[in-house]
């Protein structure tokens, strides 16, 4: 039962929630996290070890205090969403690191040697190398993002993504194992290759974990000036959005730094859209070998939609969102 509902309101406690659960709760969870690693925990188990919790905590808030009640019923996609979690979120990136990891460190080395300098302040406080590792990847995951939505052949592997007909803090794993693995490339391999620690990368997970599950929280929280800084649910439910010229913005996946520069940061002082996924795709399926299956029949998908294939629409390389 909502704080604020149902004629016991309770106004102050609310308003606590509203402003200070986020930041206990995403600061308290990176301390601990950073705690944890300096007695000795493993950077995987102490991770866990925090977003777990995090997890159970943001989902049971959701049941306390939602932002629309709508969202709060299952529409039939959290079996798909806890799939696309384990599978296609948390697997695809385990795999690229145990390839790949050999050749990426190898390629640290080499241009530490080749340049005669290290690139990474691994030297420095982690309140300086934490903000940094996420300025550097929010670069590389911002034009990724921000490409899938305006190269047609990339938005084929988003869409499954967008198509989420509610938010809440389980479609934060709603990605196509493509799109995970897109990411991955753009987000955490040049943090590996300018040389970045363990420990830095393992607190960068942390960070997008919490962050994406209060990015898609259906939680009434608000950020007040802190949305001039993290791509939180406020900003990114207008990436949802229905409609186009919203959707195209806020592309940032935990900070909006690149959206500023950019000039795609889009906040506007109302209320935002109940309504989201996908204006062309009203059909997109709901089940999770559906969505696997969904960039490779694209054609069949747009046909059964009875949408005109963007492609076809305004040309092959031009903007498909
Ligand atoms: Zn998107
Ligand atoms: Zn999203």
């Amino acid at each position: 039962m909502p704080w604020h509902d149902h004629g016991v309101p309770n106004p102050r406690l609310a308003a606590a929630f509203r402003y200070g659960f986020f930041p206990l709760v995403f600061f308290g969870a990176i301390t601990v996290g950073w705690l944890l690693m300096q007695h000795g925990v493993s950077p995987m188990i102490a991770t866990g070890a925090v977003v777990f919790p995090c997890a159970l905590l943001i989902g049971l808030s959701e049941r306390v205090q939602p932002r629309f009640a709508s969202w709060a019923q299952s529409h039939g996609d959290w079996p798909a969403d806890l799939t696309h979690t384990f599978l296609s979120t948390l697997l695809p990136p385990e795999i690229i690191r145990a390839v790949t990891i050999g050749a990426l460190t190898g390629a640290a080395v080499w241009l530490a040697e080749r340049t005669g300098r290290s690139w990474w302040p691994g030297d420095g406080s982690m309140l300086v190398q934490l903000p940094l590792a996420m300025v550097v990847s929010e670069f590389g995951s911002y034009w990724a993002h921000r490409l899938m939505h305006e190269k047609e052949w990339l938005w084929r592997v988003h869409a499954v993504h967008h198509s989420a007909p509610r938010l809440y803090w389980l479609n934060a794993g709603r990605f196509h194992p493509l799109d995970t693995a897109i990411q991955y490339v753009g987000q955490t391999v040049p943090l590996i290759v300018l040389g970045a620690s363990g420990e830095v990368i393992a607190l960068f997970s942390l960070w997008t974990a919490v962050h994406g599950m209060f990015q898609h929280a259906n939680l009434d929280i608000r950020l007040g000036p802190l949305n001039w800084i993290f791509s939180m649910a406020e900003l990114h439910r207008w990436h949802h959005s229905l409609v186009l010229e919203e959707a195209n913005t806020n592309y940032g996946a935990n900070i909006c730094f690149w959206d500023i520069v950019f000039r795609t940061r889009y906040l506007p002082d109302r209320e935002p859209p109940e309504q989201i996924g996908i204006a062309d795709l009203p059909r997109f399926p709901a089940g999770y070998f559906a969505h696997l299956a969904s960039p490779f029949r694209w054609r069949a998908l747009v046909e059964e939609a009875g949408a005109t294939p963007m492609a076809e629409a305004v040309g092959a390389d031009s903007t498909a969102r």
